[in-house]
């Protein structure tokens, strides 16, 4: 017999773990593995794993399944942020985040992760955490201590010496080197397998300098070719893939002749920079609405008055590149940079996305399928489909016709279980 739990109990069932078979209806559902819409959606999940999913008349519901019918809902798979730091508070940059200890920046990600899978994302790429901070969210979340997104994390970003993966903002006299500077290629490598030792499942590197660090120039490369080659090389012979953060020009167009894997930000972009990513397959991961918070709440928040003045030549150009990039047809993630800005806020970018040249339909892959491909989880992860983890979510109305229904998740299921029931 089947029992049909009302939208009330479902409310009343926050964090409760789902019976054997779990049977989820709604109005919608996006299927993102065909780019399409299906009506009156089913999905039947038995513990961790979707069984089932798609239209109503080709899928049977289980008897003894608990169904939950959400009506007006449309479900999607659990969102995938691929650019975050859950250790960082976004009230606290420059000196203002000197004051924090390895001890509260992980308490800090305590806090962050679970706003985050609130807001519908069930994993993330944490790319640069101090002191592997980010490897104990991870830990402890897989624990079942606390509540987060699955994580993929990358421990201390690598970069060169005064680079933007360094910390500049103290005078020479208090020796402040950041963990994951390596200058030269052995160096590197020695980095990455130290990153790998300590519980990395990606490798990030600092390609070119940035904008929220002190002394660097946006568009200036940082390493060698040589030095990404070995640091790739090394990544991949180990079975992990590589994240480089590059605004700059050059430093985008040689991490991809290295292989990197994706390349973050990418504002200074070049039509041979779009030409290398197609022809290599290199994913960006381009954070177009942190901008607004950079340029509206940074000084606030303690954002030195140098980095607000790069903010405010590159926020533009990445806009524009982020459009040719769609256009051109390059592989796009979704990356948001998470933790510069509120954390919780992540959905907030959709709606740029689709404001700067994406389809809603393709705002919604970058965001599930593309990353699960990105991450070689995509047997896994992704989409609704039969044997892949239950991370789904759900949103009132159509997120194709309004993508910013996007902001709102209604429903978070993890790995099965219903984290974030639907408010009555
Ligand atoms: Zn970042």
């Amino acid at each position: 017999m089947k029992a049909i739990i009302t939208l009330v109990a479902l409310a009343l069932s926050a964090s409760a773990v789902c019976a054997k078979t779990t049977v989820l209806t709604a109005d919608r559902m996006i299927d993102v593995d065909n780019g399409k819409l299906i009506k009156n959606a089913v999905v039947v999940i038995e513990d961790n794993d979707i069984v089932a999913a798609g239209a109503r008349r080709t899928v049977d519901i289980p008897a003894n399944a608990e169904v939950h019918e959400l009506g007006d809902y449309t479900l999607l798979p659990g969102l995938m942020d691929m650019h975050v730091h859950l250790t960082s508070d976004a009230t606290k940059h420059g000196y203002k985040g000197l004051a924090d200890s390895l001890p509260r920046v992980t308490l800090t990600g305590v806090k962050y992760a679970k706003a985050t899978l609130m807001a519908g994302f069930t994993t993330v790429r944490n790319v640069g955490a101090p002191g592997f901070a980010d490897v104990a969210l991870r830990d402890a979340i897989n624990d079942g201590d606390i509540e987060g997104p699955r994580m993929f994390v990358s421990g201390p970003s690598l970069g060169v010496t005064g680079g933007h993966c360094d910390n500049n903002l103290l005078p020479y006299e208090f020796h402040t080197v950041s963990e994951g500077v390596a200058d030269g290629p052995w160096a590197v490598r020695e980095i990455v397998r130290r990153n790998i030792k300590y519980g990395a499942t990606v490798i990030k590197f600092c390609g070119t300098g940035g904008v929220l660090s002190k002394g660097t120039k946006v568009g200036v490369q940082q390493y060698t070719f040589e030095e990404m080659q070995a640091l790739v090389d090394e990544a991949h012979m180990r079975g992990l893939t590589v994240a480089t953060h590059a605004h700059g020009t050059d430093g985008i167009k040689t991490a991809i002749k290295a292989g990197v894997d994706s390349v973050e930000h990418v504002s200074l972009l070049d039509d041979e920079g779009i030409a290398l990513a197609l022809e290599h397959g290199t994913y960006f991961s381009m954070d177009i609405y942190v901008t607004e918070y950079i340029l509206g709440e940074g000084a606030k928040a303690g954002i030195l008055e140098e980095s607000l003045a790069k903010e405010r030549i590159v926020g533009k150009r990445q806009r524009e590149n982020f459009e040719k990039a769609v256009k051109a047809g390059v592989n796009m993630v979704f990356g948001s940079d998470a933790g510069v800005y509120p954390h919780g806020d992540n959905g907030k970018q959709f709606a740029r996305m689709v404001r700067f040249g994406m389809t809603p339909m393709q705002a919604i892959q970058a965001a599930t399928i593309h990353p699960a491909t990105l991450l070689k989880q995509q047997d896994t992860l992704g989409s609704l489909s039969a044997g892949k983890k239950a991370d789904i979510v759900g949103v009132k109305g159509n997120p194709l016709d309004d993508i910013s229904l996007l902001e709102n998740v209604g429903l978070v299921v993890k790995d099965g279980h219903i984290v974030k029931p639907v408010a009555m």
